[in-house]
Order: C-alpha cells, then sequence, then structure tokens
C-alpha cells in the first residue's frame, strides 16, 4: 500500500483501559486526569505541528505520560509482587518495520526512550533486564534509582491486590485503573484489571508510528512480561496500513496477536480502521480473557479508540492543536 494522497495528520494516546466509572473517581481525580490527557496532547502536538517523524512524536506523547504518575508506566509504575517495579516499553515504526522493545526494565527513567535508542541503533530488536539497562546508559538514556517510580498509591494497590489475593485463595493481579477502584469498591473481579500508556501518530509527512509503556499489571509474578513490548501484540505499524497500541490483559493481546489482528484485516480484507479494532477487541479477545483496548491510526488519518471495558482513558489532537479527550464508554470527545 501506499501512503494516502489525502491525510490528516494526527495524535491518539490512551493511558490505559479497565474498571474506569464515574462512581471509582471523584469528580477532582477525573478532572485531572482530563487535564493530564490534554496536557500531554498539547506537548507532543507540538513536535506533529513542527513536522517531527512520526515515532519521534509517538515516544514523545508516550514519555510524558510515562512523566505523570497517574498512569501505569515510568513514574507510578505499578508494583510486582515482590514490591519492586518491571517496566516494559516499544516503539514501532510502519515506513520501514523498524521496531525496539525493552522488557524488565527498573532504572530506566523513560523506558520509551530507550526502546526509541534501541530502534535506532539497528541491532537486536528487544532486550530484558539489566543488559538492557545497560544500553539505556551507553545510549546516554537517564538513569534513576529503583525507588523514584514508586507512589504511596501503587502500593496500596499492591497490598489490595495481595490482601484480595490471601482471601480468595487464588494468585491475583490487576490492570491498574480496576486495582485502583478496587481500592474504593468491591472485591476484585479477576477478569476487570487494566493500565498502560500508548500512542499513535500519522505525522505531516504521511508515515505511521506507535509506541506504548507499561508497568505491567499490579502483583505480577516477577520476570511476566505482558503485550506492551511485544511487537504485534500490544504495538504495531505498518506503512499504508495502520498504527496500532493497546492496554488490557497482556496474555490474550498476545494470544490473539492484537495489534499484527488489525493490521493484517485492514491490509488483507480491507476492513476500515472501525471495523477491523471492533472485531479484534469485540469478538477475537472476549474469548480469550482480552479485556482492554486499543488505539488505531490509519494511513489517511481515520482514528478508533476502541474498548471492550468500562472506560479507556484517551484523547486525540490534530494539527489544528485542539486537544479532545474522554474517559467512560459512550461518552464523545471533547475539550478538557
Ligand atoms: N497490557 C499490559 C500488560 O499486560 C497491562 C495494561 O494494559 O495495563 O502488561
Amino acid at each position: 500500500m501506499t501512503t494516502s494522497t489525502t491525510f490528516r495528520p494526527v495524535i491518539a494516546i490512551h493511558g490505559g483501559a479497565g474498571t474506569i466509572t464515574r462512581a471509582s473517581i471523584t469528580p477532582a481525580q477525573q478532572q485531572a486526569y482530563r487535564d493530564a490527557l490534554r496536557d500531554v496532547l498539547q506537548g507532543a502536538q507540538q513536535k506533529l505541528a513542527a513536522g517531527a517523524p512520526a515515532e519521534e512524536v509517538a515516544v514523545e506523547a508516550v514519555r510524558l505520560l510515562e512523566e505523570c504518575p497517574l498512569f501505569n508506566a515510568g513514574r507510578g509504575a505499578v508494583f510486582t509482587a515482590d514490591a519492586t517495579h518491571e517496566m516494559d516499553a516499544c516503539v514501532m515504526r510502519g515506513r520501514d518495520l523498524a521496531c525496539g522493545s525493552l522488557a524488565g526494565v527498573s532504572t530506566v527513567r523513560n523506558p520509551v526512550r530507550a526502546a526509541l535508542a534501541l530502534m535506532e541503533a539497528g541491532g537486536p530488536v528487544f532486550m530484558i533486564g539489566e543488559a538492557a539497562e545497560r544500553f539505556a546508559q551507553a545510549q546516554g538514556c537517564e538513569m534513576v534509582a529503583r525507588d523514584w517510580f514508586s507512589t504511596e498509591q501503587r502500593l496500596t494497590q499492591l497490598r489490595t491486590v495481595q490482601a484480595a489475593a490471601l482471601a480468595s485463595g487464588r494468585e491475583q493481579v490487576a490492570l491498574d485503573h480496576t486495582a485502583q477502584s478496587q481500592t474504593q469498591a468491591a472485591p476484585l473481579d479477576e477478569r476487570k484489571k487494566m493500565g498502560t500508556v500508548g500512542a499513535v501518530v500519522l505525522d505531516v509527512h504521511g508515515q505511521l508510528a506507535a509506541a506504548t509503556s507499561t508497568g505491567g499489571l499490579t502483583n505480577k509474578k516477577p520476570g511476566r512480561v505482558g503485550d506492551s513490548p511485544v511487537v504485534g501484540a500490544g504495538t504495531y505499524a505498518k506503512h499504508g496500513v495502520v498504527a496500532v497500541s493497546c492496554t488490557g490483559v497482556g496474555e490474550a493481546f498476545i494470544r490473539g496477536s492484537a495489534a499484527h489482528t488489525v493490521a493484517a484485516r485492514i491490509e488483507l480484507l480491507g476492513e476500515s480502521v472501525d471495523q477491523a479494532t471492533a472485531e479484534v477487541i469485540h469478538r477475537v479477545l472476549p474469548p480469550l480473557g482480552g479485556d482492554g483496548g486499543l488505539i488505531a491510526v490509519g494511513a489517511d488519518g481515520e482514528v478508533s479508540l476502541c474498548f471492550n471495558s468500562e472506560g479507556m482513558y484517551r484523547g486525540q489532537i490534530g494539527i489544528d492543536g485542539e486537544a479532545l479527550v474522554a474517559i467512560y464508554a459512550n461518552e464523545a470527545l471533547a475539550p478538557a
């Protein structure tokens, strides 16, 4: 496929999906999320408008989300069962299918920047743990102490999920925003749990890119890696087709090759971006336990923000600079 002759450059972002209802967060918290989404969109839009390549714009949006402790990536990342942080990130460029992924890093301030450095280095496309951290440091990425990522709120979430696991006698993990609602509400429903941040971009040159970053699931087993850094599962971009970033129960998104399946349906079946995302989110993933959502942008700038949970923090912005955001299901995008 070739670049569409008429296209609308755009950035779409997500800050995770899950049990996000009007009852589970206060009006002040809702506004804080809306403001944060707007600020991230406006920050990244400056790069878009200045003509930066799609991967740089996507990485900037995700970096800004990593810096915001409201979201489960970078500072504010959730805790593993050992009360540590293990973060994963990925960036993919549609033009040449270049990509870089890191998993299980705990000292890189902005994992998505290290993923970009890996992509640009042109060697391995996926690195893990301490070796990935040494790579990031050698590339000049900012390194921080392990506890730099910790927040009180995430620790409370961990303790809540662990108490629920103890009470039920079953192993439990939780999607970030679901764990948050659990700290205020009903017992943990294992089918309803999420977090994570991502961005998809169609730049002014007609090029696509996607980036995703996450702390994973609250109370995850140390060493567990979700879909976010797995190309084709949590992140994917292909020139002339689509860029996709996912959030949800990573195991299902990996088993369903979620992001790549969206691209394949568009490319091979001729579906629209909306049709392909709906098929994956509402038909392919649910039988696999795939609660969550994804954001996608097609070669012409068609955006789909699709999820099967109660809510997904989401937004988009075009060249006009008007940031539009939404949180709940059945809520139209609107200025923050
Ligand atoms: N997909 C992420 C994972 O499974 C979690 C999330 O989206 O919040 O690691």
